[in-house]
């Protein structure tokens, strides 16, 4: 459960709950003014069934007071017909026809409220009302206030976001350029000093060992460097680049694991950074073998379309359970005992940022094996 429930979730959890809360909490004030105001609209009712039927100066006095006295609400009144009387804090000045204005306001008032009723025994009147303005405002200034704080936090995520990926960038340039220069002193050193031994002994088969692995070294170096600073893409054939890669590996893997390559189109020119290239390979290739007890198949597969070429990358080792799949690009991500969790996030590099193509897992099932899929753009 807890692999579940990451801290993302959590703080989700945390904001909704600040929302809900404070959406109810609003909701209830509301409803209380609200309440109030109903209260209100029935005392100018009441006061206006005493202006009409009461002969006591002092009493209509009073009530022509509490008329007076609602600054807030606005109010239609009509008789038995639905002819207006009056209104009260209604602004129809402004509009073309204020008539049709008015019996614009009436049909609005009518949907949101009941009418309250001033019967004076020989007749009735209407009292239709709206919402005073601080009702109308603390209905809608929640979500404004909640758009408000939402868009905050976008911008924020945003440059968080921004900020990590390009300290993630500099780390990742600066620890390869670092690399690649530290390489580079003692590998020349190194050249030389096999030439002279070349020289003195020229059919040493030690000679020929080392130029090999001077050679492995070098391309170290080369990939380091080329991390380290935008590479230049190179139009190349993938099939034979691919198929340098799989003798490679299959060379270097255990007996009884067959690497295979499959493709419909022997010709497909794709612009790509060769060592960086082969590194992405070796990485998936690498883990793939990782992921099987020293024998399996892994299958690479070539499909060619137009616009695009994907390389899957398919094996039948133990596979990913399904809460890791997310995580397994995250730099320091593994599960081995020697791992550094840095080869699937430095091949997604590698894709998308030299080669703006895109790497995913496509396929993983626990115990029967992961397909990765490379897509690079023609
Ligand atoms: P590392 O190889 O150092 O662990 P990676 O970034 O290459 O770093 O891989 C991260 C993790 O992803 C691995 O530790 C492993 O758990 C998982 N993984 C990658 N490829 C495979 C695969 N083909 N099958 C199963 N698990 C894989």
């Amino acid at each position: 459960m807890r692999q579940y429930l990451n801290w993302k979730t959590y703080l989700s959890i945390m904001a909704l709950l600040i929302v809900g809360a404070s959406l109810y909490y609003t909701n209830q004030l509301a409803g209380k003014l609200a309440d109030e105001e109903r209260k209100k609209v029935q005392d100018v009712a009441n006061a206006i069934k005493k202006v009409i039927i009461s002969n006591n100066p002092q009493e209509t006095d009073f009530a022509y007071k509490i008329i007076e006295q609602n600054t807030t609400i606005p109010l239609i009144i009509t008789d038995e017909h639905n002819e207006i009387i009056s209104s009260k804090n209604i602004d129809s000045t402004n509009s073309l026809n204020p008539k049709t204005a008015m019996h614009d306001k009436l049909s609005e008032f009518k949907r949101i409220h009941a009418p309250i009723v001033a019967d004076y025994g020989t007749g009735k009147q209407y009292v239709y009302y709206g919402e005073s303005y601080l009702l109308t405002q603390l209905r809608y200034f929640p979500y404004v206030q909640l758009a408000i704080i939402f868009l905050f936090l976008i911008v924020v995520l945003i440059t968080l976001s921004t900020a990590h990926r390009s300290l993630q960038n500099q780390v990742w340039v600066g620890l390869s350029k670092e690399t690649a220069h530290q390489l580079g002193t003692p590998l020349s050193s190194i050249e030389a000093w096999l030439e002279l031994l070349r020289e003195e002994n020229p059919d040493s088969e030690a000679a020929m060992e080392m130029q090999k692995d001077l050679d492995r070294l070098k391309l170290v170096a080369d990939r380091f460097s080329k991390v380290g600073s935008a590479p230049q893409l190179v139009e190349e054939n993938l099939v034979t680049k691919l198929e340098g890669i799989v003798d490679y590996m299959q060379r270097r893997a255990p007996q009884k694991v067959t690497i295979s390559l499959h493709f419909t189109d022997r010709d497909i020119p794709v612009n790509i950074s060769g060592p960086l290239f082969d590194w992405v390979m070796e990485n998936l290739i690498r883990n793939a073998l990782d992921a099987m007890a020293g024998k399996g198949t892994i299958d690479i597969t070539v499909t060619n379309s137009p616009q695009q070429v994907w390389v899957d990358v398919q094996d039948n080792g133990k596979g990913i359970p399904g809460y890791q799949v997310k995580k397994v690009f995250t730099p320091g991500f593994t599960t081995k005992k020697r791992g550094w969790g840095l080869g699937l996030s430095l091949s997604r590099r590698i894709i998308e940022k030299y080669h703006h193509g895109s790497i995913f897992v496509k396929h993983s099932e626990v115990g029967k094996g992961t397909t990765f899929r490379i897509i690079l753009r023609r």
